[in-house]
């Protein structure tokens, strides 16, 4: 069967290493991206000049009727998917009494919510065959929670809930649901905290350095291979040791 695999937030930082990943590894993959068009399109076009099948679509994954038309464009063009990665994320640091009513649904909007709203989409065709795999971006903080970042923990924790549940509801039509919840990744989410606290971040690292996203990238694809076959609710933790 044709492997066909969505990777919301796809134009930068881990999702564009989980894309890059999973095309090598012989999926077609559909790059979702929002605003970073020419990212997108260039990252697509990379991958069909290798000879594999892509393609760079814009969806705002808080919009259920945007995603719902991202994943129609998909099986139009790629065939239907087999493969969900909600990737796609925002976080922003600052005191919880700042969280506004609109900063705080943004967070659960795309977030939780774009999880919600793909997942959605793509369940009809997996439940038909009775296969498919759903993986979940989490996140340490939404692990051990994260002062000055709540409302982002907050809604880390969620997919939690959301992984470990689904999981249970799906696994008698074969379908597994899983997560990877990194820690601190080299991505222009970590940069954009600016030096000192990237050098705190790995002075916290057991490991001694950043990740980097083609390390969530390789726990991604473990969790949709054959190899996890009997993997299911499960949330891998890859943070060089940062929360133990
Ligand atoms: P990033 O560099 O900021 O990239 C975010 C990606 O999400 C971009 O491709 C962006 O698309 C997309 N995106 C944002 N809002 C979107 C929306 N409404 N609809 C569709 N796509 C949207 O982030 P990252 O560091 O790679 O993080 C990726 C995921 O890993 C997130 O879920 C994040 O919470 C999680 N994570 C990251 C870290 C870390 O240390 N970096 C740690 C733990 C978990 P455009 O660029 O096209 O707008």
């Amino acid at each position: 069967m044709k492997q066909v695999a969505l990777v919301t937030g796809a134009s930068r930082g881990i999702g564009r290493a989980i894309a890059l990943q999973l095309s090598r590894e012989g999926y077609a993959v559909c790059i979702n991206y929002y605003q970073h068009q020419a990212l997108a399109e260039d990252l697509a076009r990379q991958l069909r000049g290798e000879g594999r099948e892509a393609a760079a679509i814009q969806a705002d994954v808080a919009s259920r009727a945007a995603v719902d038309e991202m994943v129609h464009r998909t099986e139009h063009t790629l065939g239907p998917v087999t493969l969900l990665v909600n990737n796609a994320g925002i976080s922003r640091q600052g005191l919880f009494q700042d969280v506004d009513d609109a900063l705080w649904e943004r967070y659960f909007a795309v977030n939780v919510t774009g999880a919600r709203n793909a997942i959605q989409a793509v369940l009809p065709h997996m439940l038909h065959e009775k296969r498919g795999c759903i993986i979940n971006i989490s996140s340490i903080w939404g692990l051990r929670g994260a002062s000055c970042e709540v409302a982002y923990a907050c809604t880390k924790a969620a997919l939690v809930g959301l992984t470990r549940s689904l999981a249970l509801e799906l696994a008698p039509s074969g379908i597994r649901v899983n997560a990877v919840a990194p820690g601190c990744i080299e991505t222009d989410m970590v940069r954009s905290l600016g030096s000192q606290t990237r050098d705190m971040l790995i002075s916290q690292t057991p490991l001694g350095r950043l990740g980097t996203p083609e390390d969530i990238a390789q726990a991604v694809a473990f969790l949709a291979s054959e190899k996890a076959s009997f993997l299911t609710g499960q949330i891998l933790t890859a943070d060089g040791g940062f929360i133990l």
